[in-house]
């Protein structure tokens, strides 16, 4: 028995020295490990052979036993081509190449047995084949063709003429080589508790699965190991974390937080928002550091849950502070709490950079003194050298740039880390939010408050405007605001700047009654809160945007959101948008204005805007559309891109399988410790010193 990581794969029957570099370079194949470890992408049940009678163009790939009885050239340039007429004992079929076509001519015979491997198709009238594989019945016999595996390959393996038939022999050979046992790499209680196949039969049959469903199981047991082993370095990592992090215990529900629950809270709380706000009670009581992600779709209502467990703080002894990414933001924050607080008794501070002088000082010893109760601030200004006396707690708002190392440095404020808590509305499927954010707790509220009208969204094509601008007189004349967006152009910001511009000249000639507001990404955010609050106090009725609204801004009256070029946005992103309308008492629209030509995908996202408001279920759809890579806060865990076979948005079920048992392992024994666990505790030291970057996750 060898090392499969110490073996080098020149050791494989037609792997020299030059195609193994290819393969390093290509596929990072370097050892048998490696090449094991690479798996096909599909298979090909080839179980069966056709007859030429039977075949129709519907049918994927077939195969067909026959002979070639003649050969014809015709054509020139890139119209030359090589046609083979086979002969099943019954029927003829053409079978087509229009390149190698030389080599064909030399190695393929006339009257010889071949099975025939490819797709139908029709060309002029006439059933054919182009570039089929051929196989020898020799070679190949029935009992061996059940399940063909297909391997990815690139360029330039193909060059060096390295096909997937090419890796199908390299992988047998190595399997071949193969004579013993691989040694298991979960413990037996495990195995058994799940079913899982054992490794060695896994490993094998995810090359040559006898059956779809060897194939099945199989893929079980591997993708879950690799979720498996994920979820034990995260939640090591995040339950050593937190047994070191001592918080301040708040235990007391006291004046602050009644007075306000049972005199000034305007409305029942949601079940939604009761549960939440208990989990983090429960947290800042229990003597550790909260570390919670609060999820909650635009418009839940996670304002006010910030508001009152910020009360929580103050009813013991602490003071908080809530960090918005922008002045704009920040300001509402503190409109929204005196809105809330009205007479009572706690201090509210906004500070940010244009907070100076006198102002400032004045702020900074409340602050001091412990006389400013809740600070609101920009993270900027706030993770400058901010004193307080006793900070408590820190919220994060609306952010979820805000990595693990930014957390740390607001916790070096204190002797005791403050609690912490992010909101996003973001809403970010609950698998990928385990390994996103590996080390926070998750809360969701999952519930809006109730009378909310959801938004009305359709899907119109750009080539009839007037329709829409009647609408949006509409809407004026009822006295609501709308919103214009516009895309980003990536490729040119001054492009970028242009549209922006041309719309905003353009909706001033086709609405001369109304005033128009304009925000783009190139204006200084002192110019772009000035055009913003003439939006926010009702100045204007029109905001032409790019997508810088994005993120929170809250105008009630505002009814209706127009997308331009909505094909060019994401799902999640287009979610974001239409989260800006809906916010008051009217009904509001979304209107996702696009291009007549759409590609399959993109008529599909915008259907599934048109046909839900549930933000889980389109981050659902979105992480199914687009994969894990391309979702936000995946790029930096790099996670995502670890996995072979496992894929986050699929194997939903199969994250939470695998962090239960991580979760059900560790609970019975923290360090790994047992002897029934020591294959777990020596692969997870090995893991942790391959992905150092793991502890990082935030
Ligand atoms: P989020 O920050 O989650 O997008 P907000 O906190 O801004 O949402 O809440 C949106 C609106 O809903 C606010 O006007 C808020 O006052 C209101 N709201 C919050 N909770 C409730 C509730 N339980 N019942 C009715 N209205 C609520
Ligand atoms: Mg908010």
């Amino acid at each position: 028995m060898e090392d499969l990581k110490q073996q080098a794969i020149t050791y494989i029957p037609g792997i020299g020295p030059s195609r193994a570099k290819t393969l390093e370079a290509e596929l990072g194949i370097k050892t048998w490990h490696d090449l094991l470890y690479t798996f096909p992408y599909k298979h090909i049940d080839r179980s069966r052979l056709y007859k030429i009678k039977e075949l129709t163009t519907e049918m994927p790939f077939v195969q067909v036993l026959g002979q070639f009885l003649s050969f014809e050239e015709a054509g020139q340039g890139r119209k030359h081509h090589l046609t083979g007429h086979f002969w099943d004992g019954e029927m003829f079929l053409d079978v087509t190449w229009f390149q190698g076509i030389s080599f064909i001519k030399k190695s393929v015979k006339i009257r010889k047995d071949y099975i025939l491997f490819g797709r139908p198709s029709v060309y002029g009238g006439r059933l054919c084949v182009n570039h089929p594989d051929l196989d020898s019945p020799e070679t190949m016999t029935l009992s061996k063709m059940s399940m063909q595996p297909y391997y990815s390959t690139t360029e330039r393996m193909k060059k060096a003429g390295m096909t997937s038939r090419t890796m199908e022999r390299f992988t047998s050979s190595l399997l071949s080589k193969l004579t013993w046992t691989l040694p298991e790499t979960l413990p037996q209680y495990l195995i058994e508790k799940l079913h899982l196949m054992p490794l060695d039969k896994a490993l094998r049959a995810a090359h040559y699965p006898t059956t779809a469903d060897e194939l099945a199981a199989a893929n079980m047991r591997l993708k879950f190991e690799e979720l498996f082993f994920i979820q034990l370095v995260i939640m090591s990592y995040a339950r050593k974390r937190q047994q070191e992090r001592v918080g301040r215990r708040f235990t007391r529900i006291g004046d602050a937080f009644n007075t306000f629950f049972h005199h000034y809270l305007p409305f029942p709380l949601t079940e939604a928002q009761k549960r939440v706000i208990r989990e983090m009670h429960a947290d800042m009581s229990s003597g550790h550091q909260m570390n919670r992600l609060l999820q909650g779709d635009v418009g839940s209502g996670k304002t006010l849950v910030a508001l009152m467990v910020m009360l929580i703080a103050i009813d013991n002894g602490c003071q908080a502070c809530i960090m918005a990414p922008t002045e704009i933001l920040a300001e509402q924050h503190l409109q929204t709490f005196h809105n809330f607080l009205k007479d009572m008794p706690v201090r509210v501070e906004l500070l940010t950079g244009n907070v100076k002088g006198k102002r400032r000082k004045a702020i900074e010893e409340g602050l001091l003194d412990g006389s400013v109760n809740i600070l609101i601030g920009t993270h900027a200004v706030i993770e400058d050298n901010v004193q307080f006396r006793s900070l408590g707690l820190v919220i994060i708002d609306e952010q979820h740039r805000f990595g693990v190392a930014q957390r740390a440095k607001l916790w070096s404020k204190s002797e005791t880390s403050p609690h912490v808590l992010v909101m996003t509305a973001t809403p970010i499927p609950r698998t990928l939010a385990m390994t996103v954010y590996g080390d926070l707790d998750v809360s969701i509220i999952d519930e809006l408050p109730p009378g909310r009208k959801p938004v009305r969204t359709m899907h119109i094509y750009d080539n009839q405007p007037e329709q829409l601008y009647r609408g949006v007189i509409r809407e004026i004349e009822a006295g609501h605001q709308v919103y214009f967006v516009f895309p980003l152009v990536k490729e040119s910001e001054k492009l970028d700047l242009k549209n922006v511009q041309d719309e905003f000249i353009h909706l001033q000639e086709i609405f001369p009654q109304y005033r128009i507001s304009m925000v783009h990404g190139k204006m200084k955010p002192s110019e772009k809160d000035v055009e913003m609050q003439k939006f926010v106090s009702g100045e204007t009725q029109i905001l032409v945007a790019t997508t810088v609204i994005e993120v929170g801004v809250n105008v009630p009256n505002a009814s209706v959101m127009i997308i331009q070029n909505a094909e060019r946005f994401g799902l999640s992103q287009l979610h974001q948008l239409r989260g800006r309308v809906g916010r008051g008492a009217e009904q509001s629209y979304c209107i996702l204005v696009s291009n007549y030509k759409l590609s399959a995908e993109t008529r599909k996202r915008l259907q599934i805007m048109t046909e839900t408001n549930d933000g889980f279920e389109i981050a659902e759809a979105d992480l199914k559309l687009r994969g894990p890579g391309d979702l936000e806060g995946t790029q930096q865990s790099g996670i995502a891109f670890n996995l072979r076979l496992a894929n986050l948005g699929r194997d939903g079920q199969l994250v939470q399988l695998a962090r239960d048992t991580a979760s059900f392992v560790l609970d019975a024994d923290p360090e790994l410790q047992a002897q029934d666990n020591t294959l777990l505790r020596r692969h997870l030291q090995e893991l942790k010193k391959e992905h150092r970057d793991w502890s990082q996750i935030s």
